[in-house]
C-alpha cells in the first residue's frame, strides 16, 4: 500500500524477483510471519460483537475506498524515467484501525492486496509476500495505536477523539515504516544494493507524500461519526491528487516513450542501460545484454504501401517484440525501424532472447488483407566483455548489427575481430551520409563502342568519391554499404540527376548517345522508381529511350516478383534494361526468356580471359549468339587489349567497353572524346583499335520523347 518498486516489465509490480539464495529465505520468513499474524488476528477477533459497536456504512465506505486506492494507485511521474505508483489505501486502512478495529482493517487490507495482485496477474509467491507484508504493516499500526491509546488490541474500538489524531498519525508512520523496510529488504537482496541505499532512494517523495496522505486517514476516522457525506467530502483532495499526478505522469511518460508504439524511447533506453549496468556491477554478475534490432528493407514497405500501413506494421512489431522478450528484458524503439532490448543476463541469455526476437517474425504480419513477411537483423553486445559503459555497448551492438546486415546473417554478436574492419566501414558509412550533400561525389563516363561501326554508341556513368582525407574511394568499397544502409536511394537519385543533366547537354551539342546508369538490387523492389526516373528525365528534357538501366542477376532474383513489376513499368516508359555482370550470378537461362530485357553485358571476368581460356571463349561466343538470337544487344565489358577487340569485332554485332577502348573519363575529357569521335576519330586509341576511321553516331536514333 505504500512503497511501489517498479517491476522491470509490467511497470506495476511491487518488486522484481531475480534469483538469489538469500531471497527465498527472506520471502518465506515474511510470508510465514504474515500468515501467522493473519490467522491469529482473524481467529481472535470477536467478530460477533463488531456490528453493534462500529459504524457499518462508514466502515463499508472506507473499505471500498481502501480497495479502490490499492487497485487504482496514483501514478507518480518518476525521477530518471522510472514509473512509480503510490497506493492511496493507507489512510483508509488506518481509519479502519481506529473505527472498526484490527481484524476488520487486516481483512480489508488483504482483500485490497489480493485484488491488486489478481489484476496484475502476479505470481502466487509474489502475491503471498505482498499480502503478508501488508498484514504485518497493519498489525504494527494497530499495535502502536492501541498501545498509545490504551485500548484493547482486538476488541471493538471506541469513539475517536481529536486527541487520537496524533496517535493515529504515529501508528500510520509505523505502518509505512514496516512496509518500507520489508519491501526495501526484498529489493536490496534482489539487487545486491545496501538496504540503506534502497531505502534512501524511496525516502524523499514517498515518505513525505505518505505522511500527508495519512493525515487524511486521521481526519476520516474523526469525521466518520458525522456520516458518509462527511467522508465523501474528504475524498475530494485524494481524487484531486490522483488527477494531478496522472496528468504529470502522462507528461513524464510522453517524454520518455515513443508515441506510436508506447515503448520506451532512446532516452529511456540510456537510463535502463545505465541502471542495468549498475545492478550487474553490484551483483558482480555478467550483463546486461543489449540487442539492437533493425527491420530489413522497411523503407520499401513504407514506400510501396504508404506510411499508415508502415506505422501499423511497426506497432505490430513492437507488440511481438514485447511478447517475445523475456521477463527480465525491456523493449525500446529508437526511432524508424530500429528497436533495442536491454536484458538482465549474460551472453547465453542474451543470445537466446535474440533468437526469440527474430523468431517472432516467422509468422507474416497481416495488414489490410496483405500478408507481409517482416525480416530483421540483430546485433548483440553484452557487458562486461563487449563494453563496460552504455556508450560502448551501444557502439559495439551497432557494429554487430551492421555486420549482421552486411553478411546477411540475421544475428551477429560483437567480437573485437569485427571491430577493425567494421569501424572502418562504419566510418565510411558515416562520411557517405555527408558526402552527397558536400558535393564530394562526381561521375565519370566510360565510352561504349559499336565494334562494327567503330563509333561511340553510349557511355556508362560511374560514380566517384573524392574523400577529403582518404582520397579517391572506389565504388566497390561504398556502393555495397550504401545498399545496406538505404543511402543507395539518395545516391542513385544523385547519379540519375547528374548523368541525365549531362546527357541533355551532350544532346544539345549534337551527340546522340545512350546513357547507362547502374542500379542496385534494392531499386528493383522500389515501386516508386519508375515515376522517379520519369520525373528526372522530364526535368532535363531527355527521352527515356536513351536511358539504359543496368541491373544484376542477383538483384532480379532477390525479389523476382517485384523486380518484374518494376522492370515492366520502366520498359513501358521506354527505358532499356541491361543485365550487368552477366554470367556471374546464379540465374538460370529461364529468366532470359521470361523477363523482358534489352541488353546483356558479359562480365569482364569472361572477356579478359578470352584469349587464354578456351572455356571462356566458348562461353562468350555462345552467349553473344544466344543474346543476338533473342534480339538482345550485347555489350562485352573489360576489353583490355587489341586481340580481344579483334576477336569480338570479328564475331559481329557486339558493343565493346574496356580500358583498351577508353577508360572512364571526366566530363571534360569525355566531351573532348565525343568531339573527336564526331570529327572522325583522328589518332584516338579506339580508331586504331577498331581498325578503321571512327564515325559519329547518326543523330536521331532516339525516338520516344518524354512528354
Ligand atoms: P560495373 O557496373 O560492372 O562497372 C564497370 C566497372 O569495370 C567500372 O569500375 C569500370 O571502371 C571497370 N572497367 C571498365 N573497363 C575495364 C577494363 O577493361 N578492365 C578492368 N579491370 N576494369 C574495367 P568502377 O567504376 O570501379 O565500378 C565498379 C562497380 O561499382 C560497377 O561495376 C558498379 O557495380 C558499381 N558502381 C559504379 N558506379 C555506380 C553507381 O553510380 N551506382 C551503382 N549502384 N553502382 C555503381
Ligand atoms: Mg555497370
Ligand atoms: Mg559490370
Amino acid at each position: 500500500m505504500v512503497l511501489s518498486h517498479q517491476a522491470r516489465k509490467d511497470g506495476g509490480g511491487r518488486f522484481a524477483l531475480p534469483p538469489s539464495l538469500r531471497l527465498p529465505t527472506f520471502l518465506y520468513l515474511v510470508a510465514s510471519l504474515g500468515l501467522i499474524a493473519i490467522v491469529a488476528v482473524v481467529a481472535l477477533t470477536p467478530w460477533a460483537s463488531l456490528p453493534s459497536s462500529v459504524l457499518l456504512l462508514q466502515t463499508l465506505f472506507l473499505a471500498l475506498a481502501a480497495i479502490a486506492g490499492e487497485v487504482r494507485p496514483i501514478m507518480l511521474p518518476g525521477q530518471n524515467f522510472e514509473e512509480r505508483t503510490l497506493s492511496t489505501s493507507a489512510p483508509f486502512v488506518l481509519a479502519l484501525v481506529a473505527l472498526a478495529g484490527t481484524g476488520a482493517a487486516v481483512v480489508v487490507q488483504i482483500i485490497a492486496s489480493i485484488a491488486d495482485d489478481v489484476r496484475h496477474r502476479r505470481p502466487l509467491q509474489k502475491s503471498l509476500f505482498n499480502t503478508s507484508q501488508y498484514a504485518l504493516s497493519v498489525v504494527a499500526a494497530s499495535a502502536v495505536y492501541t498501545g498509545l491509546t490504551g485500548r484493547h488490541f482486538l476488541a471493538a474500538p471506541g469513539e475517536v477523539t481529536p486527541r487520537d489524531l496524533m496517535y493515529l498519525l504515529i501508528a500510520g508512520i509505523a505502518m509505512i515504516a514496516v512496509n518500507w523496510l520489508l519491501v526495501g529488504g526484498v529489493v536490496a537482496i534482489a539487487t545486491s544494493y545496501p538496504l540503506a541505499t534502497v531505502l534512501r532512494q524511496d525516502s524523499r517523495d514517498f515518505l513525505v507524500t505518505n505522511v500527508v496522505l495519512l493525515s487524511v486517514g486521521g481526519i476520516a476516522a474523526l469525521v466518520a461519526v458525522d456520516g458518509v457525506p462527511a467522508l465523501l467530502l474528504l475524498m475530494a483532495p485524494v481524487i484531486a491528487a490522483h488527477m494531478f499526478a496522472a496528468a504529470a505522469a502522462r507528461h513524464a511518460h510522453d517524454a520518455t516513450h515513443d508515441s506510436l508504439t508506447s515503448l520506451g524511447n532512446r532516452g529511456q533506453l540510456h537510463y535502463t542501460l545505465e541502471r542495468a549496468l549498475q545492478d550487474a556491477a553490484q551483483a558482480k554478475s555478467d550483463g546486461p545484454g543489449l540487442i539492437l534490432l533493425d527491420l530489413d528493407h522497411f523503407k520499401d514497405i513504407n514506400d510501396a504501401l504508404g506510411h499508415p500501413v508502415g506505422d501499423r506494421i511497426l506497432v505490430e512489431v513492437a507488440r511481438r517484440l514485447s511478447e517475445a522478450a523475456s521477463e527480465n528484458a525491456t523493449v525500446h524503439r529508437l526511432g524508424g525501424d530500429e528497436f533495442a532490448v536491454v536484458l538482465d543476463g549474460g551472453l547465453a541469455d542474451t543470445k537466446q532472447v535474440a533468437h526469440d526476437l527474430i523468431g517472432c517474425f516467422d509468422k507474416p504480419v497481416t495488414v489490410e488483407n496483405l500478408e507481409l513477411l517482416v525480416r530483421a537483423s540483430v546485433g548483440v553486445a553484452v557487458a562486461p566483455d563487449h563494453g563496460a559503459t552504455s556508450a560502448e555497448l551501444m557502439k559495439n551492438a551497432d557494429i554487430a548489427l551492421y555486420q549482421a546486415k552486411v553478411e546477411r546473417d540475421r544475428i551477429s554478436t560483437y567480437s573485437a575481430d569485427l571491430d577493425v574492419n567494421s569501424v572502418e566501414r562504419l566510418q565510411i558509412l558515416a562520411d557517405l551520409r555527408t558526402a552527397l550533400d558536400n558535393r564530394e561525389m562526381h561521375l565519370v563516363y566510360q565510352p561504349q563502342f559499336d565494334l562494327d561501326e567503330g563509333c561511340i554508341r553510349g557511355v556508362e556513368a560511374l560514380i566517384r568519391w573524392d574523400h577529403p582525407e582518404r582520397g579517391l574511394v572506389p565504388p566497390d568499397s561504398f556502393v555495397g554499404l550504401a545498399e545496406n544502409s538505404g543511402l543507395i536511394f539518395p545516391l542513385t537519385a544523385y547519379v540519375l540527376d547528374s548523368a541525365l543533366a549531362q546527357l541533355a547537354q551532350w544532346r544539345r551539342d549534337g551527340h546522340q548517345l545512350r546513357l547507362a546508369v547502374n542500379l542496385s538490387a534494392r531499386h528493383l523492389s522500389d515501386l516508386a522508381l519508375p515515376d522517379q526516373v520519369w520525373e528526372i528525365a522530364a526535368r532535363h528534357g531527355v527521352p527515356l529511350t536513351s536511358l539504359v538501366l543496368e541491373v544484376t542477376e542477383t538483384g532480379i532474383l532477390s525479389d523476382p516478383v517485384r523486380a518484374d513489376v518494376v522492370i515492366r513499368s520502366l520498359r513501358e516508359l521506354g527505358v532499356e534494361i541491361s543485365i550487368d555482370d552477366y554470367g556471374t550470378g546464379n540465374a538460370s537461362l529461364n529468366y532470359l526468356k521470361r523477363l523482358e530485357i534489352d541488353e546483356l553485358k558479359i562480365d569482364r571476368s569472361f572477356v579478359s580471359n578470352l584469349l587464354t581460356d578456351e572455356h571462356d571463349r566458348i562461353i562468350v561466343h555462345s552467349t553473344i549468339e544466344l543474346a543476338l538470337n533473342l534480339g538482345l544487344r550485347v555489350v562485352a565489358e573489360g576489353i583490355e587489349d587489341q586481340e580481344t577487340t579483334d576477336l569480338l569485332r570479328h564475331h559481329g554485332g557486339v558493343i565493346g567497353q574496356g580500358f583498351h577502348l577508353g577508360r572512364p573519363l571526366s566530363v571534360a575529357d569525355m566531351t573532348a572524346k565525343l568531339e573527336a569521335d564526331a570529327r572522325g576519330g583522328g589518332d584516338s586509341v579506339p580508331a586504331r583499335a577498331l581498325g578503321k576511321k571512327a564515325k559519329a553516331a547518326r543523330p536521331g536514333t532516339a525516338s520516344k520523347a518524354v512528354s
